[in-house]
């Protein structure tokens, strides 16, 4: 599908900055939504100048600035949310309120117009569940409201009923893609608080990287320009609707083997230090064991596969970093 004017909502974060680059050199029209709280003029800055690209700041609590921005185009995909566990453990109710009545603004719009909306979603959403690999149907195991950390993945999984329920009551065509420990140049430490952005920051500044736990919990890093490739997927097959993915690369790592291997990368010499959970995050913390996922229905619907092993997606990150740090 090419010339379609899209509206990309958190265009200026770390993947919507990268979705857009793919989508500007793919020649479509983009029209940008953020309002900066955590995306950053500097990730778009190299496309200010082109005349396909346009940029609103604006939040998507602007009821009227979402329904005008989508009346202008053909499809959209939603990233827009505050992101990341840390973020909402420090504030649950903007995270909640962004996350969850942000989207319904924008699927409200999108109904109107029929367009196509690609939404966001997380790999968060399977919660503390042990059944790995992950797929798209197994059930969620959240814990209970005493943690705020899976009000989270709550309103992510709301953002993904209320997709699903516009597609299924307004023959809205939706899709959501759940990604999985996106990692990658542009990386925001302050962002969202990933670990990979942790780790490098503290590598690079010397100091020693703090693994939380006992550091055999695992994660599925899936690099900046696969997590890019499986959303476009998702909007340009047309079977995506109604369906969420699992956009993630299918090998596991534990946060020891993580720690040393961006230690080994950065500096030898550093050392690695163990933090419990409850000093990290606070009390009432419950951590994620296993996230792996079963990759089968994007490879079945969408044909999509990571291709970046850490080997190749590391180093380019933390080449950024090196060349990023003030
Ligand atoms: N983590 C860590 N040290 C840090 C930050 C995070 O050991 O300084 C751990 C965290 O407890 C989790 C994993 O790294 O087990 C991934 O954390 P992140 O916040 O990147 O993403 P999550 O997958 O938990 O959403």
């Amino acid at each position: 599908m090419k010339n379609q004017h899209l509206l990309v909502t958190g265009g200026a974060g770390f993947i919507g900055s990268h979705l857009v680059d793919a989508l500007l050199a793919a020649g479509h029209q983009v029209t940008v939504l953020d309002d900066l709280s955590v995306g950053k003029v500097q990730n778009f800055a190299h496309q200010v100048d082109r005349p396909h690209f346009k940029f609103e700041q604006g939040s998507m609590l602007d009821v009227p600035l979402v329904a005008r921005l989508v009346g202008g185009v053909d499809a959209v995909y939603h990233l827009a949310a505050v992101v990341g566990v840390k973020y909402v453990v420090e504030d649950p109710l903007h995270g909640m309120c962004v996350n969850v009545r942000g989207t319904e603004n924008l699927l409200e719009a999108a109904a109107r117009r029929r367009c196509k909306v690609v939404l966001a979603s997380s790999s968060e959403t399977y919660g503390k569940s042990t059944q790995v690999p992950f797929r798209e149907e197994d059930n969620t195991v959240l814990g209970s409201t005493a943690a705020p950390r899976w009000s989270y993945a709550l309103s992510k999984l709301l953002d993904e009923h209320l997709a699903f329920a516009y597609f299924r009551q307004e023959q809205l065509p939706t899709a959501a893609v759940r990604y999985f420990n996106a990692y990658g140049p542009r990386l925001d430490p302050r962002g969202y608080g990933s670990v990979i952005a942790k780790f490098i920051g503290q590598a690079l500044d010397g100091k020693p990287l703090t693994v939380y736990g006992d550091g055999e919990q695992t994660r599925s890093f899936t690099f900046v320009g696969d997590i890019v490739r499986g959303t476009i997927a998702a909007m340009d097959t047309p079977e995506s609707v109604g369906l969420a993915f699992n956009i993630g690369n299918p090998r596991e790592i534990t946060i020891n083997t993580l720690a040393q291997t961006i230690r080994d990368a950065v500096d030898p010499r550093l050392d690695i230090v163990h933090i419990p959970y409850a000093q990290a995050y606070g009390a009432a913390f419950e951590d994620s064991p296993r996230r792996l996922p079963d990759v089968s229905r994007a490879e079945k619907i969408l044909s999509f596969t990571a291709e970046v092993p850490l080997e190749e997606g590391l180093p380019q990150t933390i080449l950024w970093f090196k060349e990023h740090s003030q």
